[in-house]
């Protein structure tokens, strides 16, 4: 009998499977996929980590998160710069001073918030996500930077999609860079399924093993459950399935050159390229191999149980749908819920941790 299966390798099942086991619990981890980690999974490919299921920076403000994940890798001092690429126009992300020089030939802050005052005028009350985000950066950022990018990864025109999707937009006055706030930021040197090895060492981990096809033979195995997978699947989807946004991910190793763009994010933000990002994986290590391997990003229509979950659609309707499993799941016994697909709800990495550690904080008290 085990005290707990957990359900999912990614970042909440395997904090918990090891916090759990090193607290003297015997615990069993099934994960559907071949592999651990989650969406984190990264795999060497001569020499480059790739990462399986898109980039992954990690990126924190929470120090005992930082200390936490550094007992596990050794971080470099990667910062995320991304790059817009419009027609051939590059344009520097998140939206800042150099943005607005490259744009306008502006200088001055005072120049660009002139600039922006200006054609956020023609905008009253936003019906819409077009005018919500020409009213928070005006009409020549929204065409190049924002249109085309948007109307792909939702695929629809911005003008049919609700404003809510926008309620801020960061922009910055100064030439900062630099695509996160937080104090703390890096690639784990070496991948992160090095990360995943040392959190599952010594663990039962079942590979290529789903849990909802045979739910009552593991039920009776364990005195507890820790699910991350996807809500809805564990209640049969009910309620009807909940809504996912999702990308198809091609890989794409290249032997004739080294250095294929000199960053590892480019966003294509024109609505002709059919793929809204390519990323070249080298550049998260700053590696010096003689090929290069990169990644397109596609925005596909998402199938349930068919096409990979990755980011939650939290509109009105779906998180109406959530609530209804959400009721079901908070009156279960010993079945505990965590994570993205748990929780409908788009976490990054560090906060998926903050809600393990949460969890286990929760479970500590209750079994003291
Ligand atoms: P997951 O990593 O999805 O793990 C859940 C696991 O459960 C999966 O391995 C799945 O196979 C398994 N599973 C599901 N159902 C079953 C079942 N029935 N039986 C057995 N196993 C099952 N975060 C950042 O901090 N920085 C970034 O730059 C970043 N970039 C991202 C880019 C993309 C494209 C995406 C989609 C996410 C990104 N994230 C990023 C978020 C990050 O991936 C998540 O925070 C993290 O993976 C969530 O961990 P998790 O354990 O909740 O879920």
């Amino acid at each position: 009998m085990y005290d707990y299966i957990i359900v999912g390798s990614g970042f909440f099942g395997s904090v918990c499977a090891r916090e759990l086991t090193d607290r003297g619990f015997k615990c069993l981890v099934l994960e559907k996929r071949n592999h651990i980690g989650g969406n984190c999974h990264t795999e060497k490919v001569d020499g480059i980590n790739m990462h399986t299921y898109g980039p992954h920076i990690f990126h924190t403000s929470n120090e005992r998160v930082w200390k936490w994940i550094n007992q596990f890798a050794t971080f470099n001092h990667f910062t995320n710069r991304p790059i817009a690429n419009y027609k051939g126009e590059l344009f520097a992300l998140p939206f800042n001073m150099w943005t607005f020089n490259q744009l306008w030939g502006v200088t001055h802050p005072h120049e660009a918030k002139a600039i922006i005052a200006e054609q956020s005028k023609e905008i009253g009350e936003p019906q819409n996500l077009e005018e919500q985000a020409i009213k928070l950066v005006g009409r020549d950022v929204y065409e190049k930077l924002i249109k085309g990018y948007t109307s792909k990864q939702w695929m629809k025109p911005p003008n049919e999609l609700p404003k809510e999707i926008i309620k801020r937009l960061p922009v910055r006055f100064t030439y900062d860079t630099n695509y996160f706030n937080d104090p703390y930021q890096g690639i784990p040197i070496g991948g992160y399924t090095q990360i995943f090895d040392q959190l599952l060492a010594g663990i039962e981990v079942q590979l290529e093993t789903d849990y909802l096809a045979d739910k009552l033979a593991w039920d009776a195995k364990a005195r507890n459950i820790i699910f991350t997978g996807p809500i809805d699947a564990y209640y049969d989807y009910q309620f009807g399935p909940l809504e996912y946004k999702t990308t198809r991910f091609e890989h794409k190793k290249l032997t004739d050159t080294d250095n294929y763009q000199g960053v590892p994010v480019m966003n294509y933000t024109d609505a002709e390229t059919p793929y809204t990002r390519i990323i070249e994986y080298k550049h998260f290590e700053f590696g010096q191999t003689d090929t290069t391997c990169i990644t397109y990003e596609y925005p596909e229509p998402y199938v349930a149980k068919v096409t990979e979950p990755y980011y939650p659609v939290n509109d009105q309707e779906n998180n109406a749908i959530f609530g209804q499993y959400k009721a079901l799941a908070d009156a279960e016994a010993n079945v505990y819920f965590g994570g993205r697909l748990a929780e409908y709800k788009y976490y990054d990495m560090h906060q998926i941790i903050e809600r393990a550690f949460d969890l286990l904080d929760q479970l500590n008290a209750g079994q003291a």
